[in-house]
């Protein structure tokens, strides 16, 4: 029976029990307040790994049984490394997996511990609710930025948000500052630098109504995802792909299949398949417990 503990930093840090992949009782939520929601961004380095190991140790309610536990965050993470984190950039460097595991040393509590991309946990969290845990997983989250995440873990950086979908000079609206990015036209920060004189959601309340530059916009959008959709499928093959994100309501999935249908021709590709899903922190948290699970899986073999 594999005891884990799965926490998730975004605006806030949530944390949860997971045992045989489900979660066991609620989570633990911290700022437990919803106005506080730049509580994290103000923390240092050293701050959020009090708080995290303090959440855990709760969690953990004494169990010395624990596999292991899973750490998601949102930004570039490799080998325990954080090195990229424009959400969070007090964290840019931490070796946040060591950082936390002497902190629960320090606390009596011996534990391996796992630190991912939080886009990826999401695509472990979804392939363990839908049962696909032996297959491959991708989930795309339309939010301020675009998350790409993918499962079984593979190493690599995987930062497909930022696949380039145009080669027009004047599309440089991504936050990292590259050109043609996915994220330059479909990241709620980069709709809003566009368009200066309307939000996102009269952007595309307009294209309804038949605003010819909304429409054209709407258009593109779609077409950014179908064209990142589809290099994803000509690299790794078709499969499962997972929509998710508040802004999966801009999604008019006719719209998408369409443009799909005419970037991915070769038959062996077409067995793909789109699904929205909601986004939820339960699933997150069940899906760095299950990444954290495998991770030290995998250290056990190489040992
Ligand atoms: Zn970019």
């Amino acid at each position: 029976m594999a005891k884990t503990i799965g926490v998730i930093l975004s605006e806030r840090i949530s944390t949860g029990l997971v045992v045989d992949h489900k979660l066991v009782g609620p989570l633990r939520r911290f700022p437990d307040d919803h106005d506080d929601e730049d509580a994290l961004i103000e923390m240092h380095t050293e701050g959020l790994v009090e708080t995290i190991c303090k959440q855990v140790i709760e969690v953990a309610d004494g169990a010395k049984d624990l596999t292991a536990v899973g750490v998601a965050l949102p930004g570039l993470v490799k080998n325990g490394v954080v090195e990229e984190s424009p959400n969070l950039p007090q964290l840019k460097g931490a070796r946040i997996a060591e950082l936390l595991s002497a902190q629960m040393r320090s606390q009596g509590l011996e534990v391996p511990v796992t630190a991912l991309n939080d886009a990826d946990g999401m695509a472990a969290g979804l392939a363990s609710a839908h049962g696909k845990l032996d297959s491959m997983i991708r989930v795309w989250t339309l939010g301020v930025g675009i998350g790409y995440g993918r499962y079984p873990f593979a190493p690599g950086v995987w930062e497909g948000g930022h696949t380039v979908v145009s080669l027009d000079d004047k599309e440089r609206f991504c936050g990292c500052g590259g050109r043609g990015h996915m994220e330059g036209i479909m990241g709620h920060r980069a709709m809003r630098l566009r368009f200066l004189d309307m939000e996102p959601e009269e952007v595309f309340e307009a294209a309804k109504q038949g605003d010819p530059r909304c429409v054209e916009f709407k258009r593109l959008w779609h077409k950014a995802l179908a064209a990142a959709t589809s290099t994803t499928i000509h690299m790794a093959g078709p499969g499962k792909i997972f929509l998710s994100g508040f802004n999966v309501r801009f999604l008019d999935l006719p719209m998408l299949k369409d443009y799909l249908q005419q970037m991915v021709k070769m038959s062996p590709l077409q067995s793909y398949s789109l699904e929205i899903v909601e986004d939820n922190p339960e699933i997150r948290v069940i899906g760095a417990a299950v990444s954290a699970e495998q991770a030290a899986a995998r250290e056990t073999l190489t040992v």
